[in-house]
């Protein structure tokens, strides 16, 4: 698939295309991942972050939220019960915390591949090249770090560098994959200033990275945030600038599934906010094949607010997990068991 025709679909207005779009994603879905639907446990350990991310609600100049670092063995005890349910994976995600020490990160990586089978997935954001390659040796299988943006002049204004550090994710997305990790990535759909020229780079971009894992969401304005201000949306120009739409978001999850076969593509969180009903069995059916039912304790959900009326947050553990299943099989699909590693995993490691 060429950039002009990613445009097409993403312009697309004809229904029945639409239709012909979601049954080719469907399909390929199938003959590349299967019917299995992965579950993996995502538990937010901490909502301290040092970035000013112009548009996650976890920005330190939100002062309004309490912030929280979980502790080792409340972070144990979730994995457990991720096991417990089934899961293959831990997903261990936070705001860049640099509390987060790099020993006791190697530790507790470690400590859950000892006293459990799962796979662990990292998602700290930007870290040093050692801490990378000592979370990998202590035994973490994989990295989630969405570069947002490939456009350089956007991901500079939405993702301000930290003082005398520049941000450069899709260098390090390369660095993590060269590491060994599983390297997933994705992007916002419809930030302000992002064009539909934008968004079809986005995609060839997850196709040049070889990604093993593809997580897209819409964009949701968070008002503690500077995007957050309607004001500031650049292009005001409809035909020009991508809406965060439901619509949108499925469309790129198609068009990633068509430009990588192979991916682990999840069936996000942020869909499911702004479709409750059935944004999640919609982007399972239109390509997607991983849900991230979370396991982080009720007391912290609620602080964990990248944007505002995030889905599934007054749940317990267990009451994501029956919500997944039925959703998984209400639409005909098997639940995946094992690990429900990247097919380019051994190829990665040889
Ligand atoms: N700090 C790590 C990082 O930056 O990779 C992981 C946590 S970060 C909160 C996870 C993802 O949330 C970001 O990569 C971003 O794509 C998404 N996100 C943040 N704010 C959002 C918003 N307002 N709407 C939709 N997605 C958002």
């Amino acid at each position: 698939m060429e950039k002009e025709d990613i445009l097409a679909w993403l312009r697309t207005t004809d229904e029945n295309e639409l239709i012909k779009l979601w049954q080719m994603a469907d399909q390929v879905r199938q003959q590349n991942v299967g019917q299995e639907v992965h579950l993996r446990g995502l538990i937010e350990i901490s909502n301290i972050c040092v970035r000013k991310c112009g548009y996650c609600g976890l920005n330190i100049e939100n002062t309004a939220i309490g912030r929280y670092r979980m502790t080792e063995d409340e972070i144990v005890e979730c994995a457990h019960e991720a096991a417990s349910f089934g899961y293959g994976t831990v997903v261990m995600q936070a705001g860049e915390d640099h509390g987060i020490a790099t020993e006791w990160m190697t530790g507790l990586i470690q400590r859950i591949k000892r006293e459990t089978s799962l796979a662990v997935t990292l998602s700290l954001g930007e870290r040093t090249d050692e801490e990378y390659q000592t979370w990998f040796a202590a035994g973490a299988d994989r990295y989630l770090l969405r570069f947002e943006t490939s456009n350089r002049t956007l991901y500079d204004r939405i993702h301000p560098p930290l003082a005398g550090q520049p941000s450069d994710r899709i260098a390090l997305l390369r660095r993590l994959k060269q590491i060994g990790y599983e390297t997933g990535s994705g992007v916002m759909i419809g930030i302000p200033g992002q064009t539909y020229d934008d968004l079809a780079n986005d995609i060839l971009m997850f196709r040049e990275l070889d990604l093993d894992m593809i997580g897209v969401g819409p964009y949701i304005p968070h008002q503690a945030t500077f995007l957050g201000n309607p004001e500031l949306t650049t292009y005001a120009d409809k035909t020009v600038q991508v809406p965060n739409s439901e619509e949108m978001t499925y469309k790129t999850i198609a068009l990633s599934r068509l430009v990588c076969p192979r991916a682990n593509i999840p069936s996000t969180t942020a869909l499911a906010t702004v479709n409750t009903e059935s944004g999640r069995e919609l982007g399972l059916s239109r390509g997607a094949n991983i849900v991230m039912p979370n396991v982080t304790p009720r007391k912290y959900r609620a602080l964990y607010e990248i944007y505002p009326s995030k889905a599934c947050i007054d749940e317990t553990a267990s009451d994501c997990r029956s919500c997944m299943s039925r959703r998984i099989l209400s639409i005909g699909r098997t639940i995946g068991t094992g690990r429900g590693d990247s097919p380019n995993r051994a190829k990665h490691r040889e």
